[in-house]
Formats: structure tokens, sequence, C-alpha cells
């Protein structure tokens, strides 16, 4: 059988998506793959469609114990014979899946981390007696103390290719971030792997952000259009779901909450009545959703700031599995970015604090973002998307432009004054005409130096973040941060490219542009 028919007659798709055929191709010619792949982009099935394939056993390991039965489940209504093993398991359950596994009956077996390589060695040396051809590795930013998502189980995971030499090994994850992503290749030891990276643009998700201020009522404006479709509502803390589905069931809505303090029964008892349609919004923590299979999620609204554009994204990527239009909301207010700021620091550990933080900075300067959303996220996981997205905000929005070739021009020059190695905070106090010591001195000759006096810092700060995410200016990966030159710069500089900017008057900017991190 090809894959191609195997994905028709077990899978019911007509055609592969993204790179899903060359991955699976891979792991057929037994090589290493880590794969990056957006929230419901389809990656199961680059592990699922090799393990029909293959005559053998694939073990996948996952995180969440709750969510293996979901997909064991579904597999076997395919016809894919699949178990899992843990915990929630008496021994006679795991002796008959232990039966099945001798007789060569099963093509996937899902385990935990833990289970594989803690101190119970019996499972581990029960499989290798196992003709083992693949190993998934699902979740695999989990093993990156680095993502937002570290588990320490999953370091245990850096036995695996000593465990099972030879078994290709299929790493997969929605977190795009290059520290993970070194840190998933390095931790794992994948031997010459091959990294899948699929475009992380999900087209049918318009992203807005709009500033918080009564977040109820905004909510219930939101929800009142969108009554009969279903939707997940973020909050930070677990006490606010509780109270946010209590109200929203008093104005009338099918509310349920979610979070990791709720018993396993209510959690069960809340997941299911979403996944069947009877609850129409669950209002979580973003302990809900991971794995969660639902296509038709029509909106994801966060009514609080989530600690980074990873999170935020794979969260945002929960709506619209099935390709029809979905909204992306966030609310945002400074109060809850300073709130954030204090939970960043990591205790006893600098380096970590500093990764937070600067991950926290990213996610506030989306909020403040006067360009097009998609287009910075697109930047910030490293993939090129040069034109302005037409369905965020800002693309859609009422916003007034106005000619900023001449603002362009005095920022893009004070860069090249300086040589190109300040930052946003220097540029801007030389743009101003700064008395401090260090400018006065150093630059008080040069041309455009106090050139833009007659704008305000906010507004300067706010002119420099637009050319950042309009490609005209780049920021260094490095501690400094300091602005570059582009090669779109020397367009606008020699006047050959106009450049248009938001005018700060139509805006709610004026509330936020006090926060400078
Ligand atoms: P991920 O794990 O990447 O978030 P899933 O593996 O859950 O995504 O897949 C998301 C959805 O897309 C599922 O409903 C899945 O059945 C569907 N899907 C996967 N591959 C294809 C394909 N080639 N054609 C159509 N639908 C697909
Ligand atoms: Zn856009």
């Amino acid at each position: 059988m090809t894959p191609l028919q195997a994905l028709q007659q077990y899978f019911g798709y007509s055609n592969f998506r993204h790179s899903q055929e060359a991955i699976i191709q891979h792991v057929l010619n037994k090589q290493d793959v880590m794969v990056l792949m957006p929230t419901g982009g389809g990656k199961s099935l680059c592990y699922q469609l090799p393990a029909v394939l293959l005559n053998g056993l694939t073990v996948v390991i996952s995180p969440l114990i709750a969510l293996m039965k979901d997909q064991v489940d579904s597999l076997n209504l395919s016809g894919i014979p699949a178990a899992f093993l843990n915990s929630s398991q008496d021994p006679e359950e795991q002796k008959d899946i232990a039966v099945q596994l001798k007789n060569n009956q099963l093509r996937l077996l899902y385990v935990a981390p833990e289970r594989l390589f803690g101190k119970d060695t019996r499972l581990m040396v029960f499989l290798k007696t196992l003709n083992v051809v693949q190993i998934a590795i699902d979740e695999a930013h989990c093993i990156s103390q680095w993502g937002h998502d570290f588990r320490p189980e999953y370091l245990m995971l850096a036995g695996l290719k000593n465990e099972f030499p030879g078994v290709p090994v299929i790493a997969l994850t929605a977190t795009a971030d290059k520290l993970t992503q070194k840190d998933i290749l390095d931790k794992l030891n994948l031997q010459k792997p091959a990294v899948f990276i699929s475009s992380f643009n999900r087209e049918n998700i318009t992203y807005r952000v709009n500033p918080k201020k009564n977040s109820f009522n905004q909510l219930i404006n939101f929800l009142e259009e969108r009554k009969d479709e279903s939707g997940i509502i973020y909050c930070l803390s677990r006490k606010s779901t509780e109270a946010l589905a209590a109200n929203l069931k008093d104005e009338g809505f099918s509310a349920e909450a979610y979070h990791a303090g709720l018993t396993n029964d209510i959690k069960a008892k809340n997941q299911e009545a979403f996944l069947r349609d009877d609850v129409k919004v669950m209002v979580a923590t973003i302990a809900f959703g991971m794995g969660i299979n639902k296509s038709n999620v029509r909106y994801v609204v966060h009514v609080d700031l989530p600690k980074n554009i990873e999170g935020y994204y794979q969260e945002t990527g929960r709506a619209g599995r099935d390709g029809l239009p979905s909204d992306a909301l966030l609310l945002y207010s400074p109060g809850d970015a300073m709130k954030l700021k204090g939970f960043a620091q990591v205790e006893n550990n600098p380096e970590q604090s500093a990764i937070m933080l600067k991950k926290l900075d990213d996610m506030v300067n989306y909020c403040q973002l006067h360009a097009c959303r998609r287009q910075y996220l697109m930047q910030y996981f490293d993939e090129a998307f040069p034109d302005n997205c037409g369905s965020c905000d800002f693309c859609l929005s009422e916003f007034v432009k106005f000619d900023g070739t001449l603002i362009a021009q005095k920022a893009l020059s004070a860069v090249a004054r300086v040589k190109e190695r300040f930052g946003v905070t220097y540029i801007v106090d030389f743009l101003r005409g700064s008395r401090s010591e260090k400018i006065w001195g150093d630059h008080k000759l040069l041309k455009t130096y106090g050139a833009g006096a007659d704008i305000s810092k906010a507004d300067w700060q706010r002119y420099l973040r637009e050319l950042i995410a309009m490609g005209y200016l780049r920021v260094t990966d490095d501690a400094y941060a300091s602005l570059r030159l582009t090669p779109k710069s020397e367009l606008v500089l020699k006047g050959l490219e106009k450049v248009e900017l938001i005018s700060s008057q139509t805006t709610d900017e004026k509330e936020t542009a006090s926060l400078n991190f």
C-alpha cells in the first residue's frame, strides 16, 4: 500500500497537507525527523500513517494522560489497532494490552515518558523484546527549559536513542522558537535529523487586540454576535475562570470552566460537553486545549495577557481547525503586563528570567503594535511574510495613516549616524536632542541630532516599532538590542519608497504608550 492509498483508506482524506508526505517518507526510510507545524496543521498523521504502513509497533510518547484515550479511540474507530498504558488502568486492562503487544496485534502504543523511563523498568525491558519500528514524541517542546511548557519528565527521553538504536524518532511540536528547536535536537540526540518547518500562518484566523476597559462588557458584546458558535476564553487565574463562567451563565450563555485545580471528573465532564457542543463557551486557564481536537472552535479570546507569543499563538491556533473563518481577540491592559513582569522572575535563575522577560516584552510589543499583526507573528517565527495580511485589526482597521516618509528618513538616518550601535531608547533620545551627557558629548555634531524634537517620546517609540514591524529596521538578537538598517531602509533614505505611519490621534495607543519595558 502506498502512503496515499493509506491516507485515503484509513484516514479518509484525499490529499496530504503541508509536508506530511515528505515527513512520512523520511520515517519510512528510517530517518530521524523533527516536525514543526502549527496547531491544527496535521501532525498526528505524520506518525500515525507510517504506523499503519510499517510492520511493527509505533511507540507514541505524549505528556497528557487524559488525551491518550481520545487519540486511541479515534484510531480504533478508523480500524487502526492502538492502545495506551497509564496509571488510570487496572492491572487486568494492562495485562490485556501486554498480551496484544506480545502477539503483535497493536500498531500504536501511547505512553507517558515517566512510564517508560521511570524507576520501574519493566515496561522498557518488555518493549525492547518487541518489534518497535518508530518512536513519536508528541509536544516535543516540553523537553526545553526555554520553552513555555517545560516538563522535567521529558528530560528522561535523552536515553531514547540508546535504548532503541536504529529506530527512527519523530519529534513533533507546534512551538517554533529557535532555542527550543535546538534543545529538542540536542536533548533527544537525534541522528542527522531532517527538519520540517511548515508555514505557521493560519490564514483563516483574524487577529485583534482591543484595549481592556471593562472586560465583561467587552466579552458580552463579542459573544452576543456569536451565540451559536463555540469558543474558548482564556483567563490567567483558576478563580477567574470559575467566576467568569458563572457570570456568563447568569447572562444566559452556555459556559463552563476548566482549570487544573478541578477534579478529574469535572474536567472530563466539561471537556466532553464542550467537544459535543452541549456547552458553547469554555472559560479556561491554559491547562485546557493541548491536544484537544475540536474542529469548529470559532473564536479564542484572551481576557488576560498571555506570557509569550508561543503560548498565545498555540492557543489562538485552536480556533478554525476546519479552515473556516475564525477570530482571535485579545484584551490588553498595561496593568496585566506589569503583573506578569513580576511573575517572570525565576528565583536563582537570572538567565531564564531574562528569557522570560524578553518573551513577555515581545508579547507586549505585539499588543501595542501599529502594523500588520500577522506580519509580526510570522516574523517572530522567522517566517518571511512580505505583505500586509488584509485580515487583522490593523489591516482591516479604521486607523488613520499618514505619509510618514520624512519621519522614517529621520529615524533611519539617526540609526545610520550612530553607526547602528544603539537601541530604541537611545535613538529616541538622540532624535529628540536629549542633553544626557553621553548623547550630547558623543553626537551633538551629527546632522540628525535633535531633528525630531517636535515629536513626543511615546510617538517616536511607536514609529520605531512600526518601522521594525514593516522591516525598515531590525533589532539585533544580542543583549544590546541595537537597531540596524535593512535592505529596505536604503529605498526610504534615497526617497525611492514612501512610508505610511499611523496617526496617534485616532487610537487608544495613548493609554499604552507610557508602558515601556
Ligand atoms: P495538530 O496535532 O498538528 O494540532 P492534528 O493532527 O490534530 O493537528 O490535525 C488537525 C486536523 O486536521 C484533524 O482533524 C486531522 O484529522 C485533520 N487532518 C490531518 N491531515 C489531514 C489531511 N491530509 N487532509 C485533511 N485533514 C487532515
Ligand atoms: Zn494584517
